[in-house]
């Protein structure tokens, strides 16, 4: 095998040098407990205020509303789990989204089941995006919070993120939204969009995996999610993960300051990957909004074949990149998001996302897209469904 061309950022990153770099010395000689008392522990509490200085900054929030949490996972059930126990005594009612990540679905889902909660779960139009009628029209007296992902993970899909904010505070409604894919990605600024609660994970921007963090609004009443020591301002208790909070820091910095020119970049190769793939390719079409998107986002539907098969082939030639999203991969349902977007269940199971990175190269592109039209066409040579299709076309 060759060269590998990893197209699956939206699953995870390469941890990048420089973060891996900064993280070394707290493993080795600065392994000091941020809590102690001595000068050498004070070592690894400063590196801690630095990276949380680091987050803020990108978000325009405070440092002391960023909370650090082992993942985006967490983030999710935190600000879900605490606003609705907090928040219950003025309603039960939470508004989302159809094609939010399981991380928020499946904690809805519990708190409907086990703890009384009522979720609205709001459809989105062919291109992935809410209609805002749709969300006023589900406000009722017992709303509580909404939680709108910012930007979709499988097919990129951008949200009015603003508008949404705004509508939730001119109600008086707490506005949480899952921000792992946009976070340096897209300009995110939590005053200008009125957001009181935004989750994230450094392993999608280049940081190492397990480390997150809640940005809480200062005055939102989210309760402790972990309980034990007095860490993260008593709302998250255990010891800090320090290498993985000043990895997250480092990775944020660097994300942030390359986030104009990288995604520029990745921005005119998704696009001449999504026009050679529909232009030399038959009976294909893109999933998502072809400009609300993610820089690096490409996901599209082959008619006529099945997306494991095309990953698997296309696996043989070192090239990476998903089906579905990485966490629905193994079971043979289709992705939630591509059937709410409106995708026959056939459709849906001939989907393929690629997600780019700054080190993609127009030369990997042009390698996938020629691998990607013969794999397509030996599949469809050997399809049932697909030689009907023919055989009908030409009477
Ligand atoms: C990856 C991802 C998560 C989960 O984050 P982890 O850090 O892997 O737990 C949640 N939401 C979205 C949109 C994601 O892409």
């Amino acid at each position: 095998m060759g060269k590998m061309i990893y197209l699956d950022n939206a699953a995870t990153t390469k941890t990048a040098p420089e973060v891996v770099e900064a993280m070394l010395p707290y493993f080795s000689e600065l392994y000091g407990n941020p809590s102690s008392v001595y000068d050498f522990a004070g070592k690894s509490k400063e590196a801690v205020t630095n990276a949380r200085e680091q987050i803020a900054e990108v978000l325009g929030a405070g440092r002391d509303e960023i909370y650090f949490t082992a993942g985006g996972t967490e983030s999710d059930n935190w600000a879900l789990k605490a606003a609705f126990e907090a928040y219950k005594s003025k309603g039960n009612h939470i508004i989302t989204t159809k094609i939010e990540h399981h991380a928020i679905l499946h904690t809805c889902d519990y708190l409907e089941k086990q703890r009384g909660a009522k979720i609205t779960y709001l459809d989105v139009d062919e291109n992935g995006i809410i209609r805002l009628e749709d969300l006023e029209k589900a406000i009722t007296p017992e709303t509580i919070l909404i939680s709108i992902m910012f930007a979709n993970n499988e097919i990129g899909s951008i949200q009015p993120i603003k508008e949404i904010g705004m509508i939730a505070r001119e109600h008086g409604i707490l506005f949480h939204t899952d921000a792992v894919q946009a976070f340096c990605q897209v300009p995110v600024n939590v005053d200008e969009c009125n957001i009181d609660m935004l989750s994230s994970s450094a392993h999608k921007i280049n940081g190492p995996k397990g480390i997150g963090f809640l940005y809480i609004r200062k005055g939102v009443k989210n309760r402790s999610f972990i309980h034990g020591g007095a860490q993260e301002r008593k709302r998250r208790a255990g010891t800090e993960n320090v290498p993985g909070i000043v990895g997250y820091g480092a990775a944020a910095k660097r994300a942030h300051e390359t986030m104009e020119e990288r995604t520029k970049k990745e921005k005119e190769l998704r696009d001449y990957m999504i026009s050679r793939i529909t232009t030399e390719i038959p009976y294909v079409r893109l999933n998502g909004d072809p400009v609300k998107r993610l820089p690096n986002n490409v996901n599209v539907s082959f008619q006529f074949i099945e997306g494991e098969s095309l990953l698997l082939m296309l696996d043989n030639y070192g090239i990476c990149g998903s089906s579905g999203s990485a966490c629905t991969s193994g079971s043979l349902d289709p992705s939630h998001v591509l059937l709410t977007i409106g995708l026959p269940h056939e459709i849906a199971h001939g989907s393929l996302r690629l997600t780019l990175s700054e080190e993609t190269t127009k030369e990997d592109i042009d390698f996938t897209v020629d691998k990607l039209k013969e794999i397509v066409q030996n599949l469809r040579n050997m399809s049932p469904l697909y030689e009907d299709f023919i055989k009908k076309m030409k009477k």
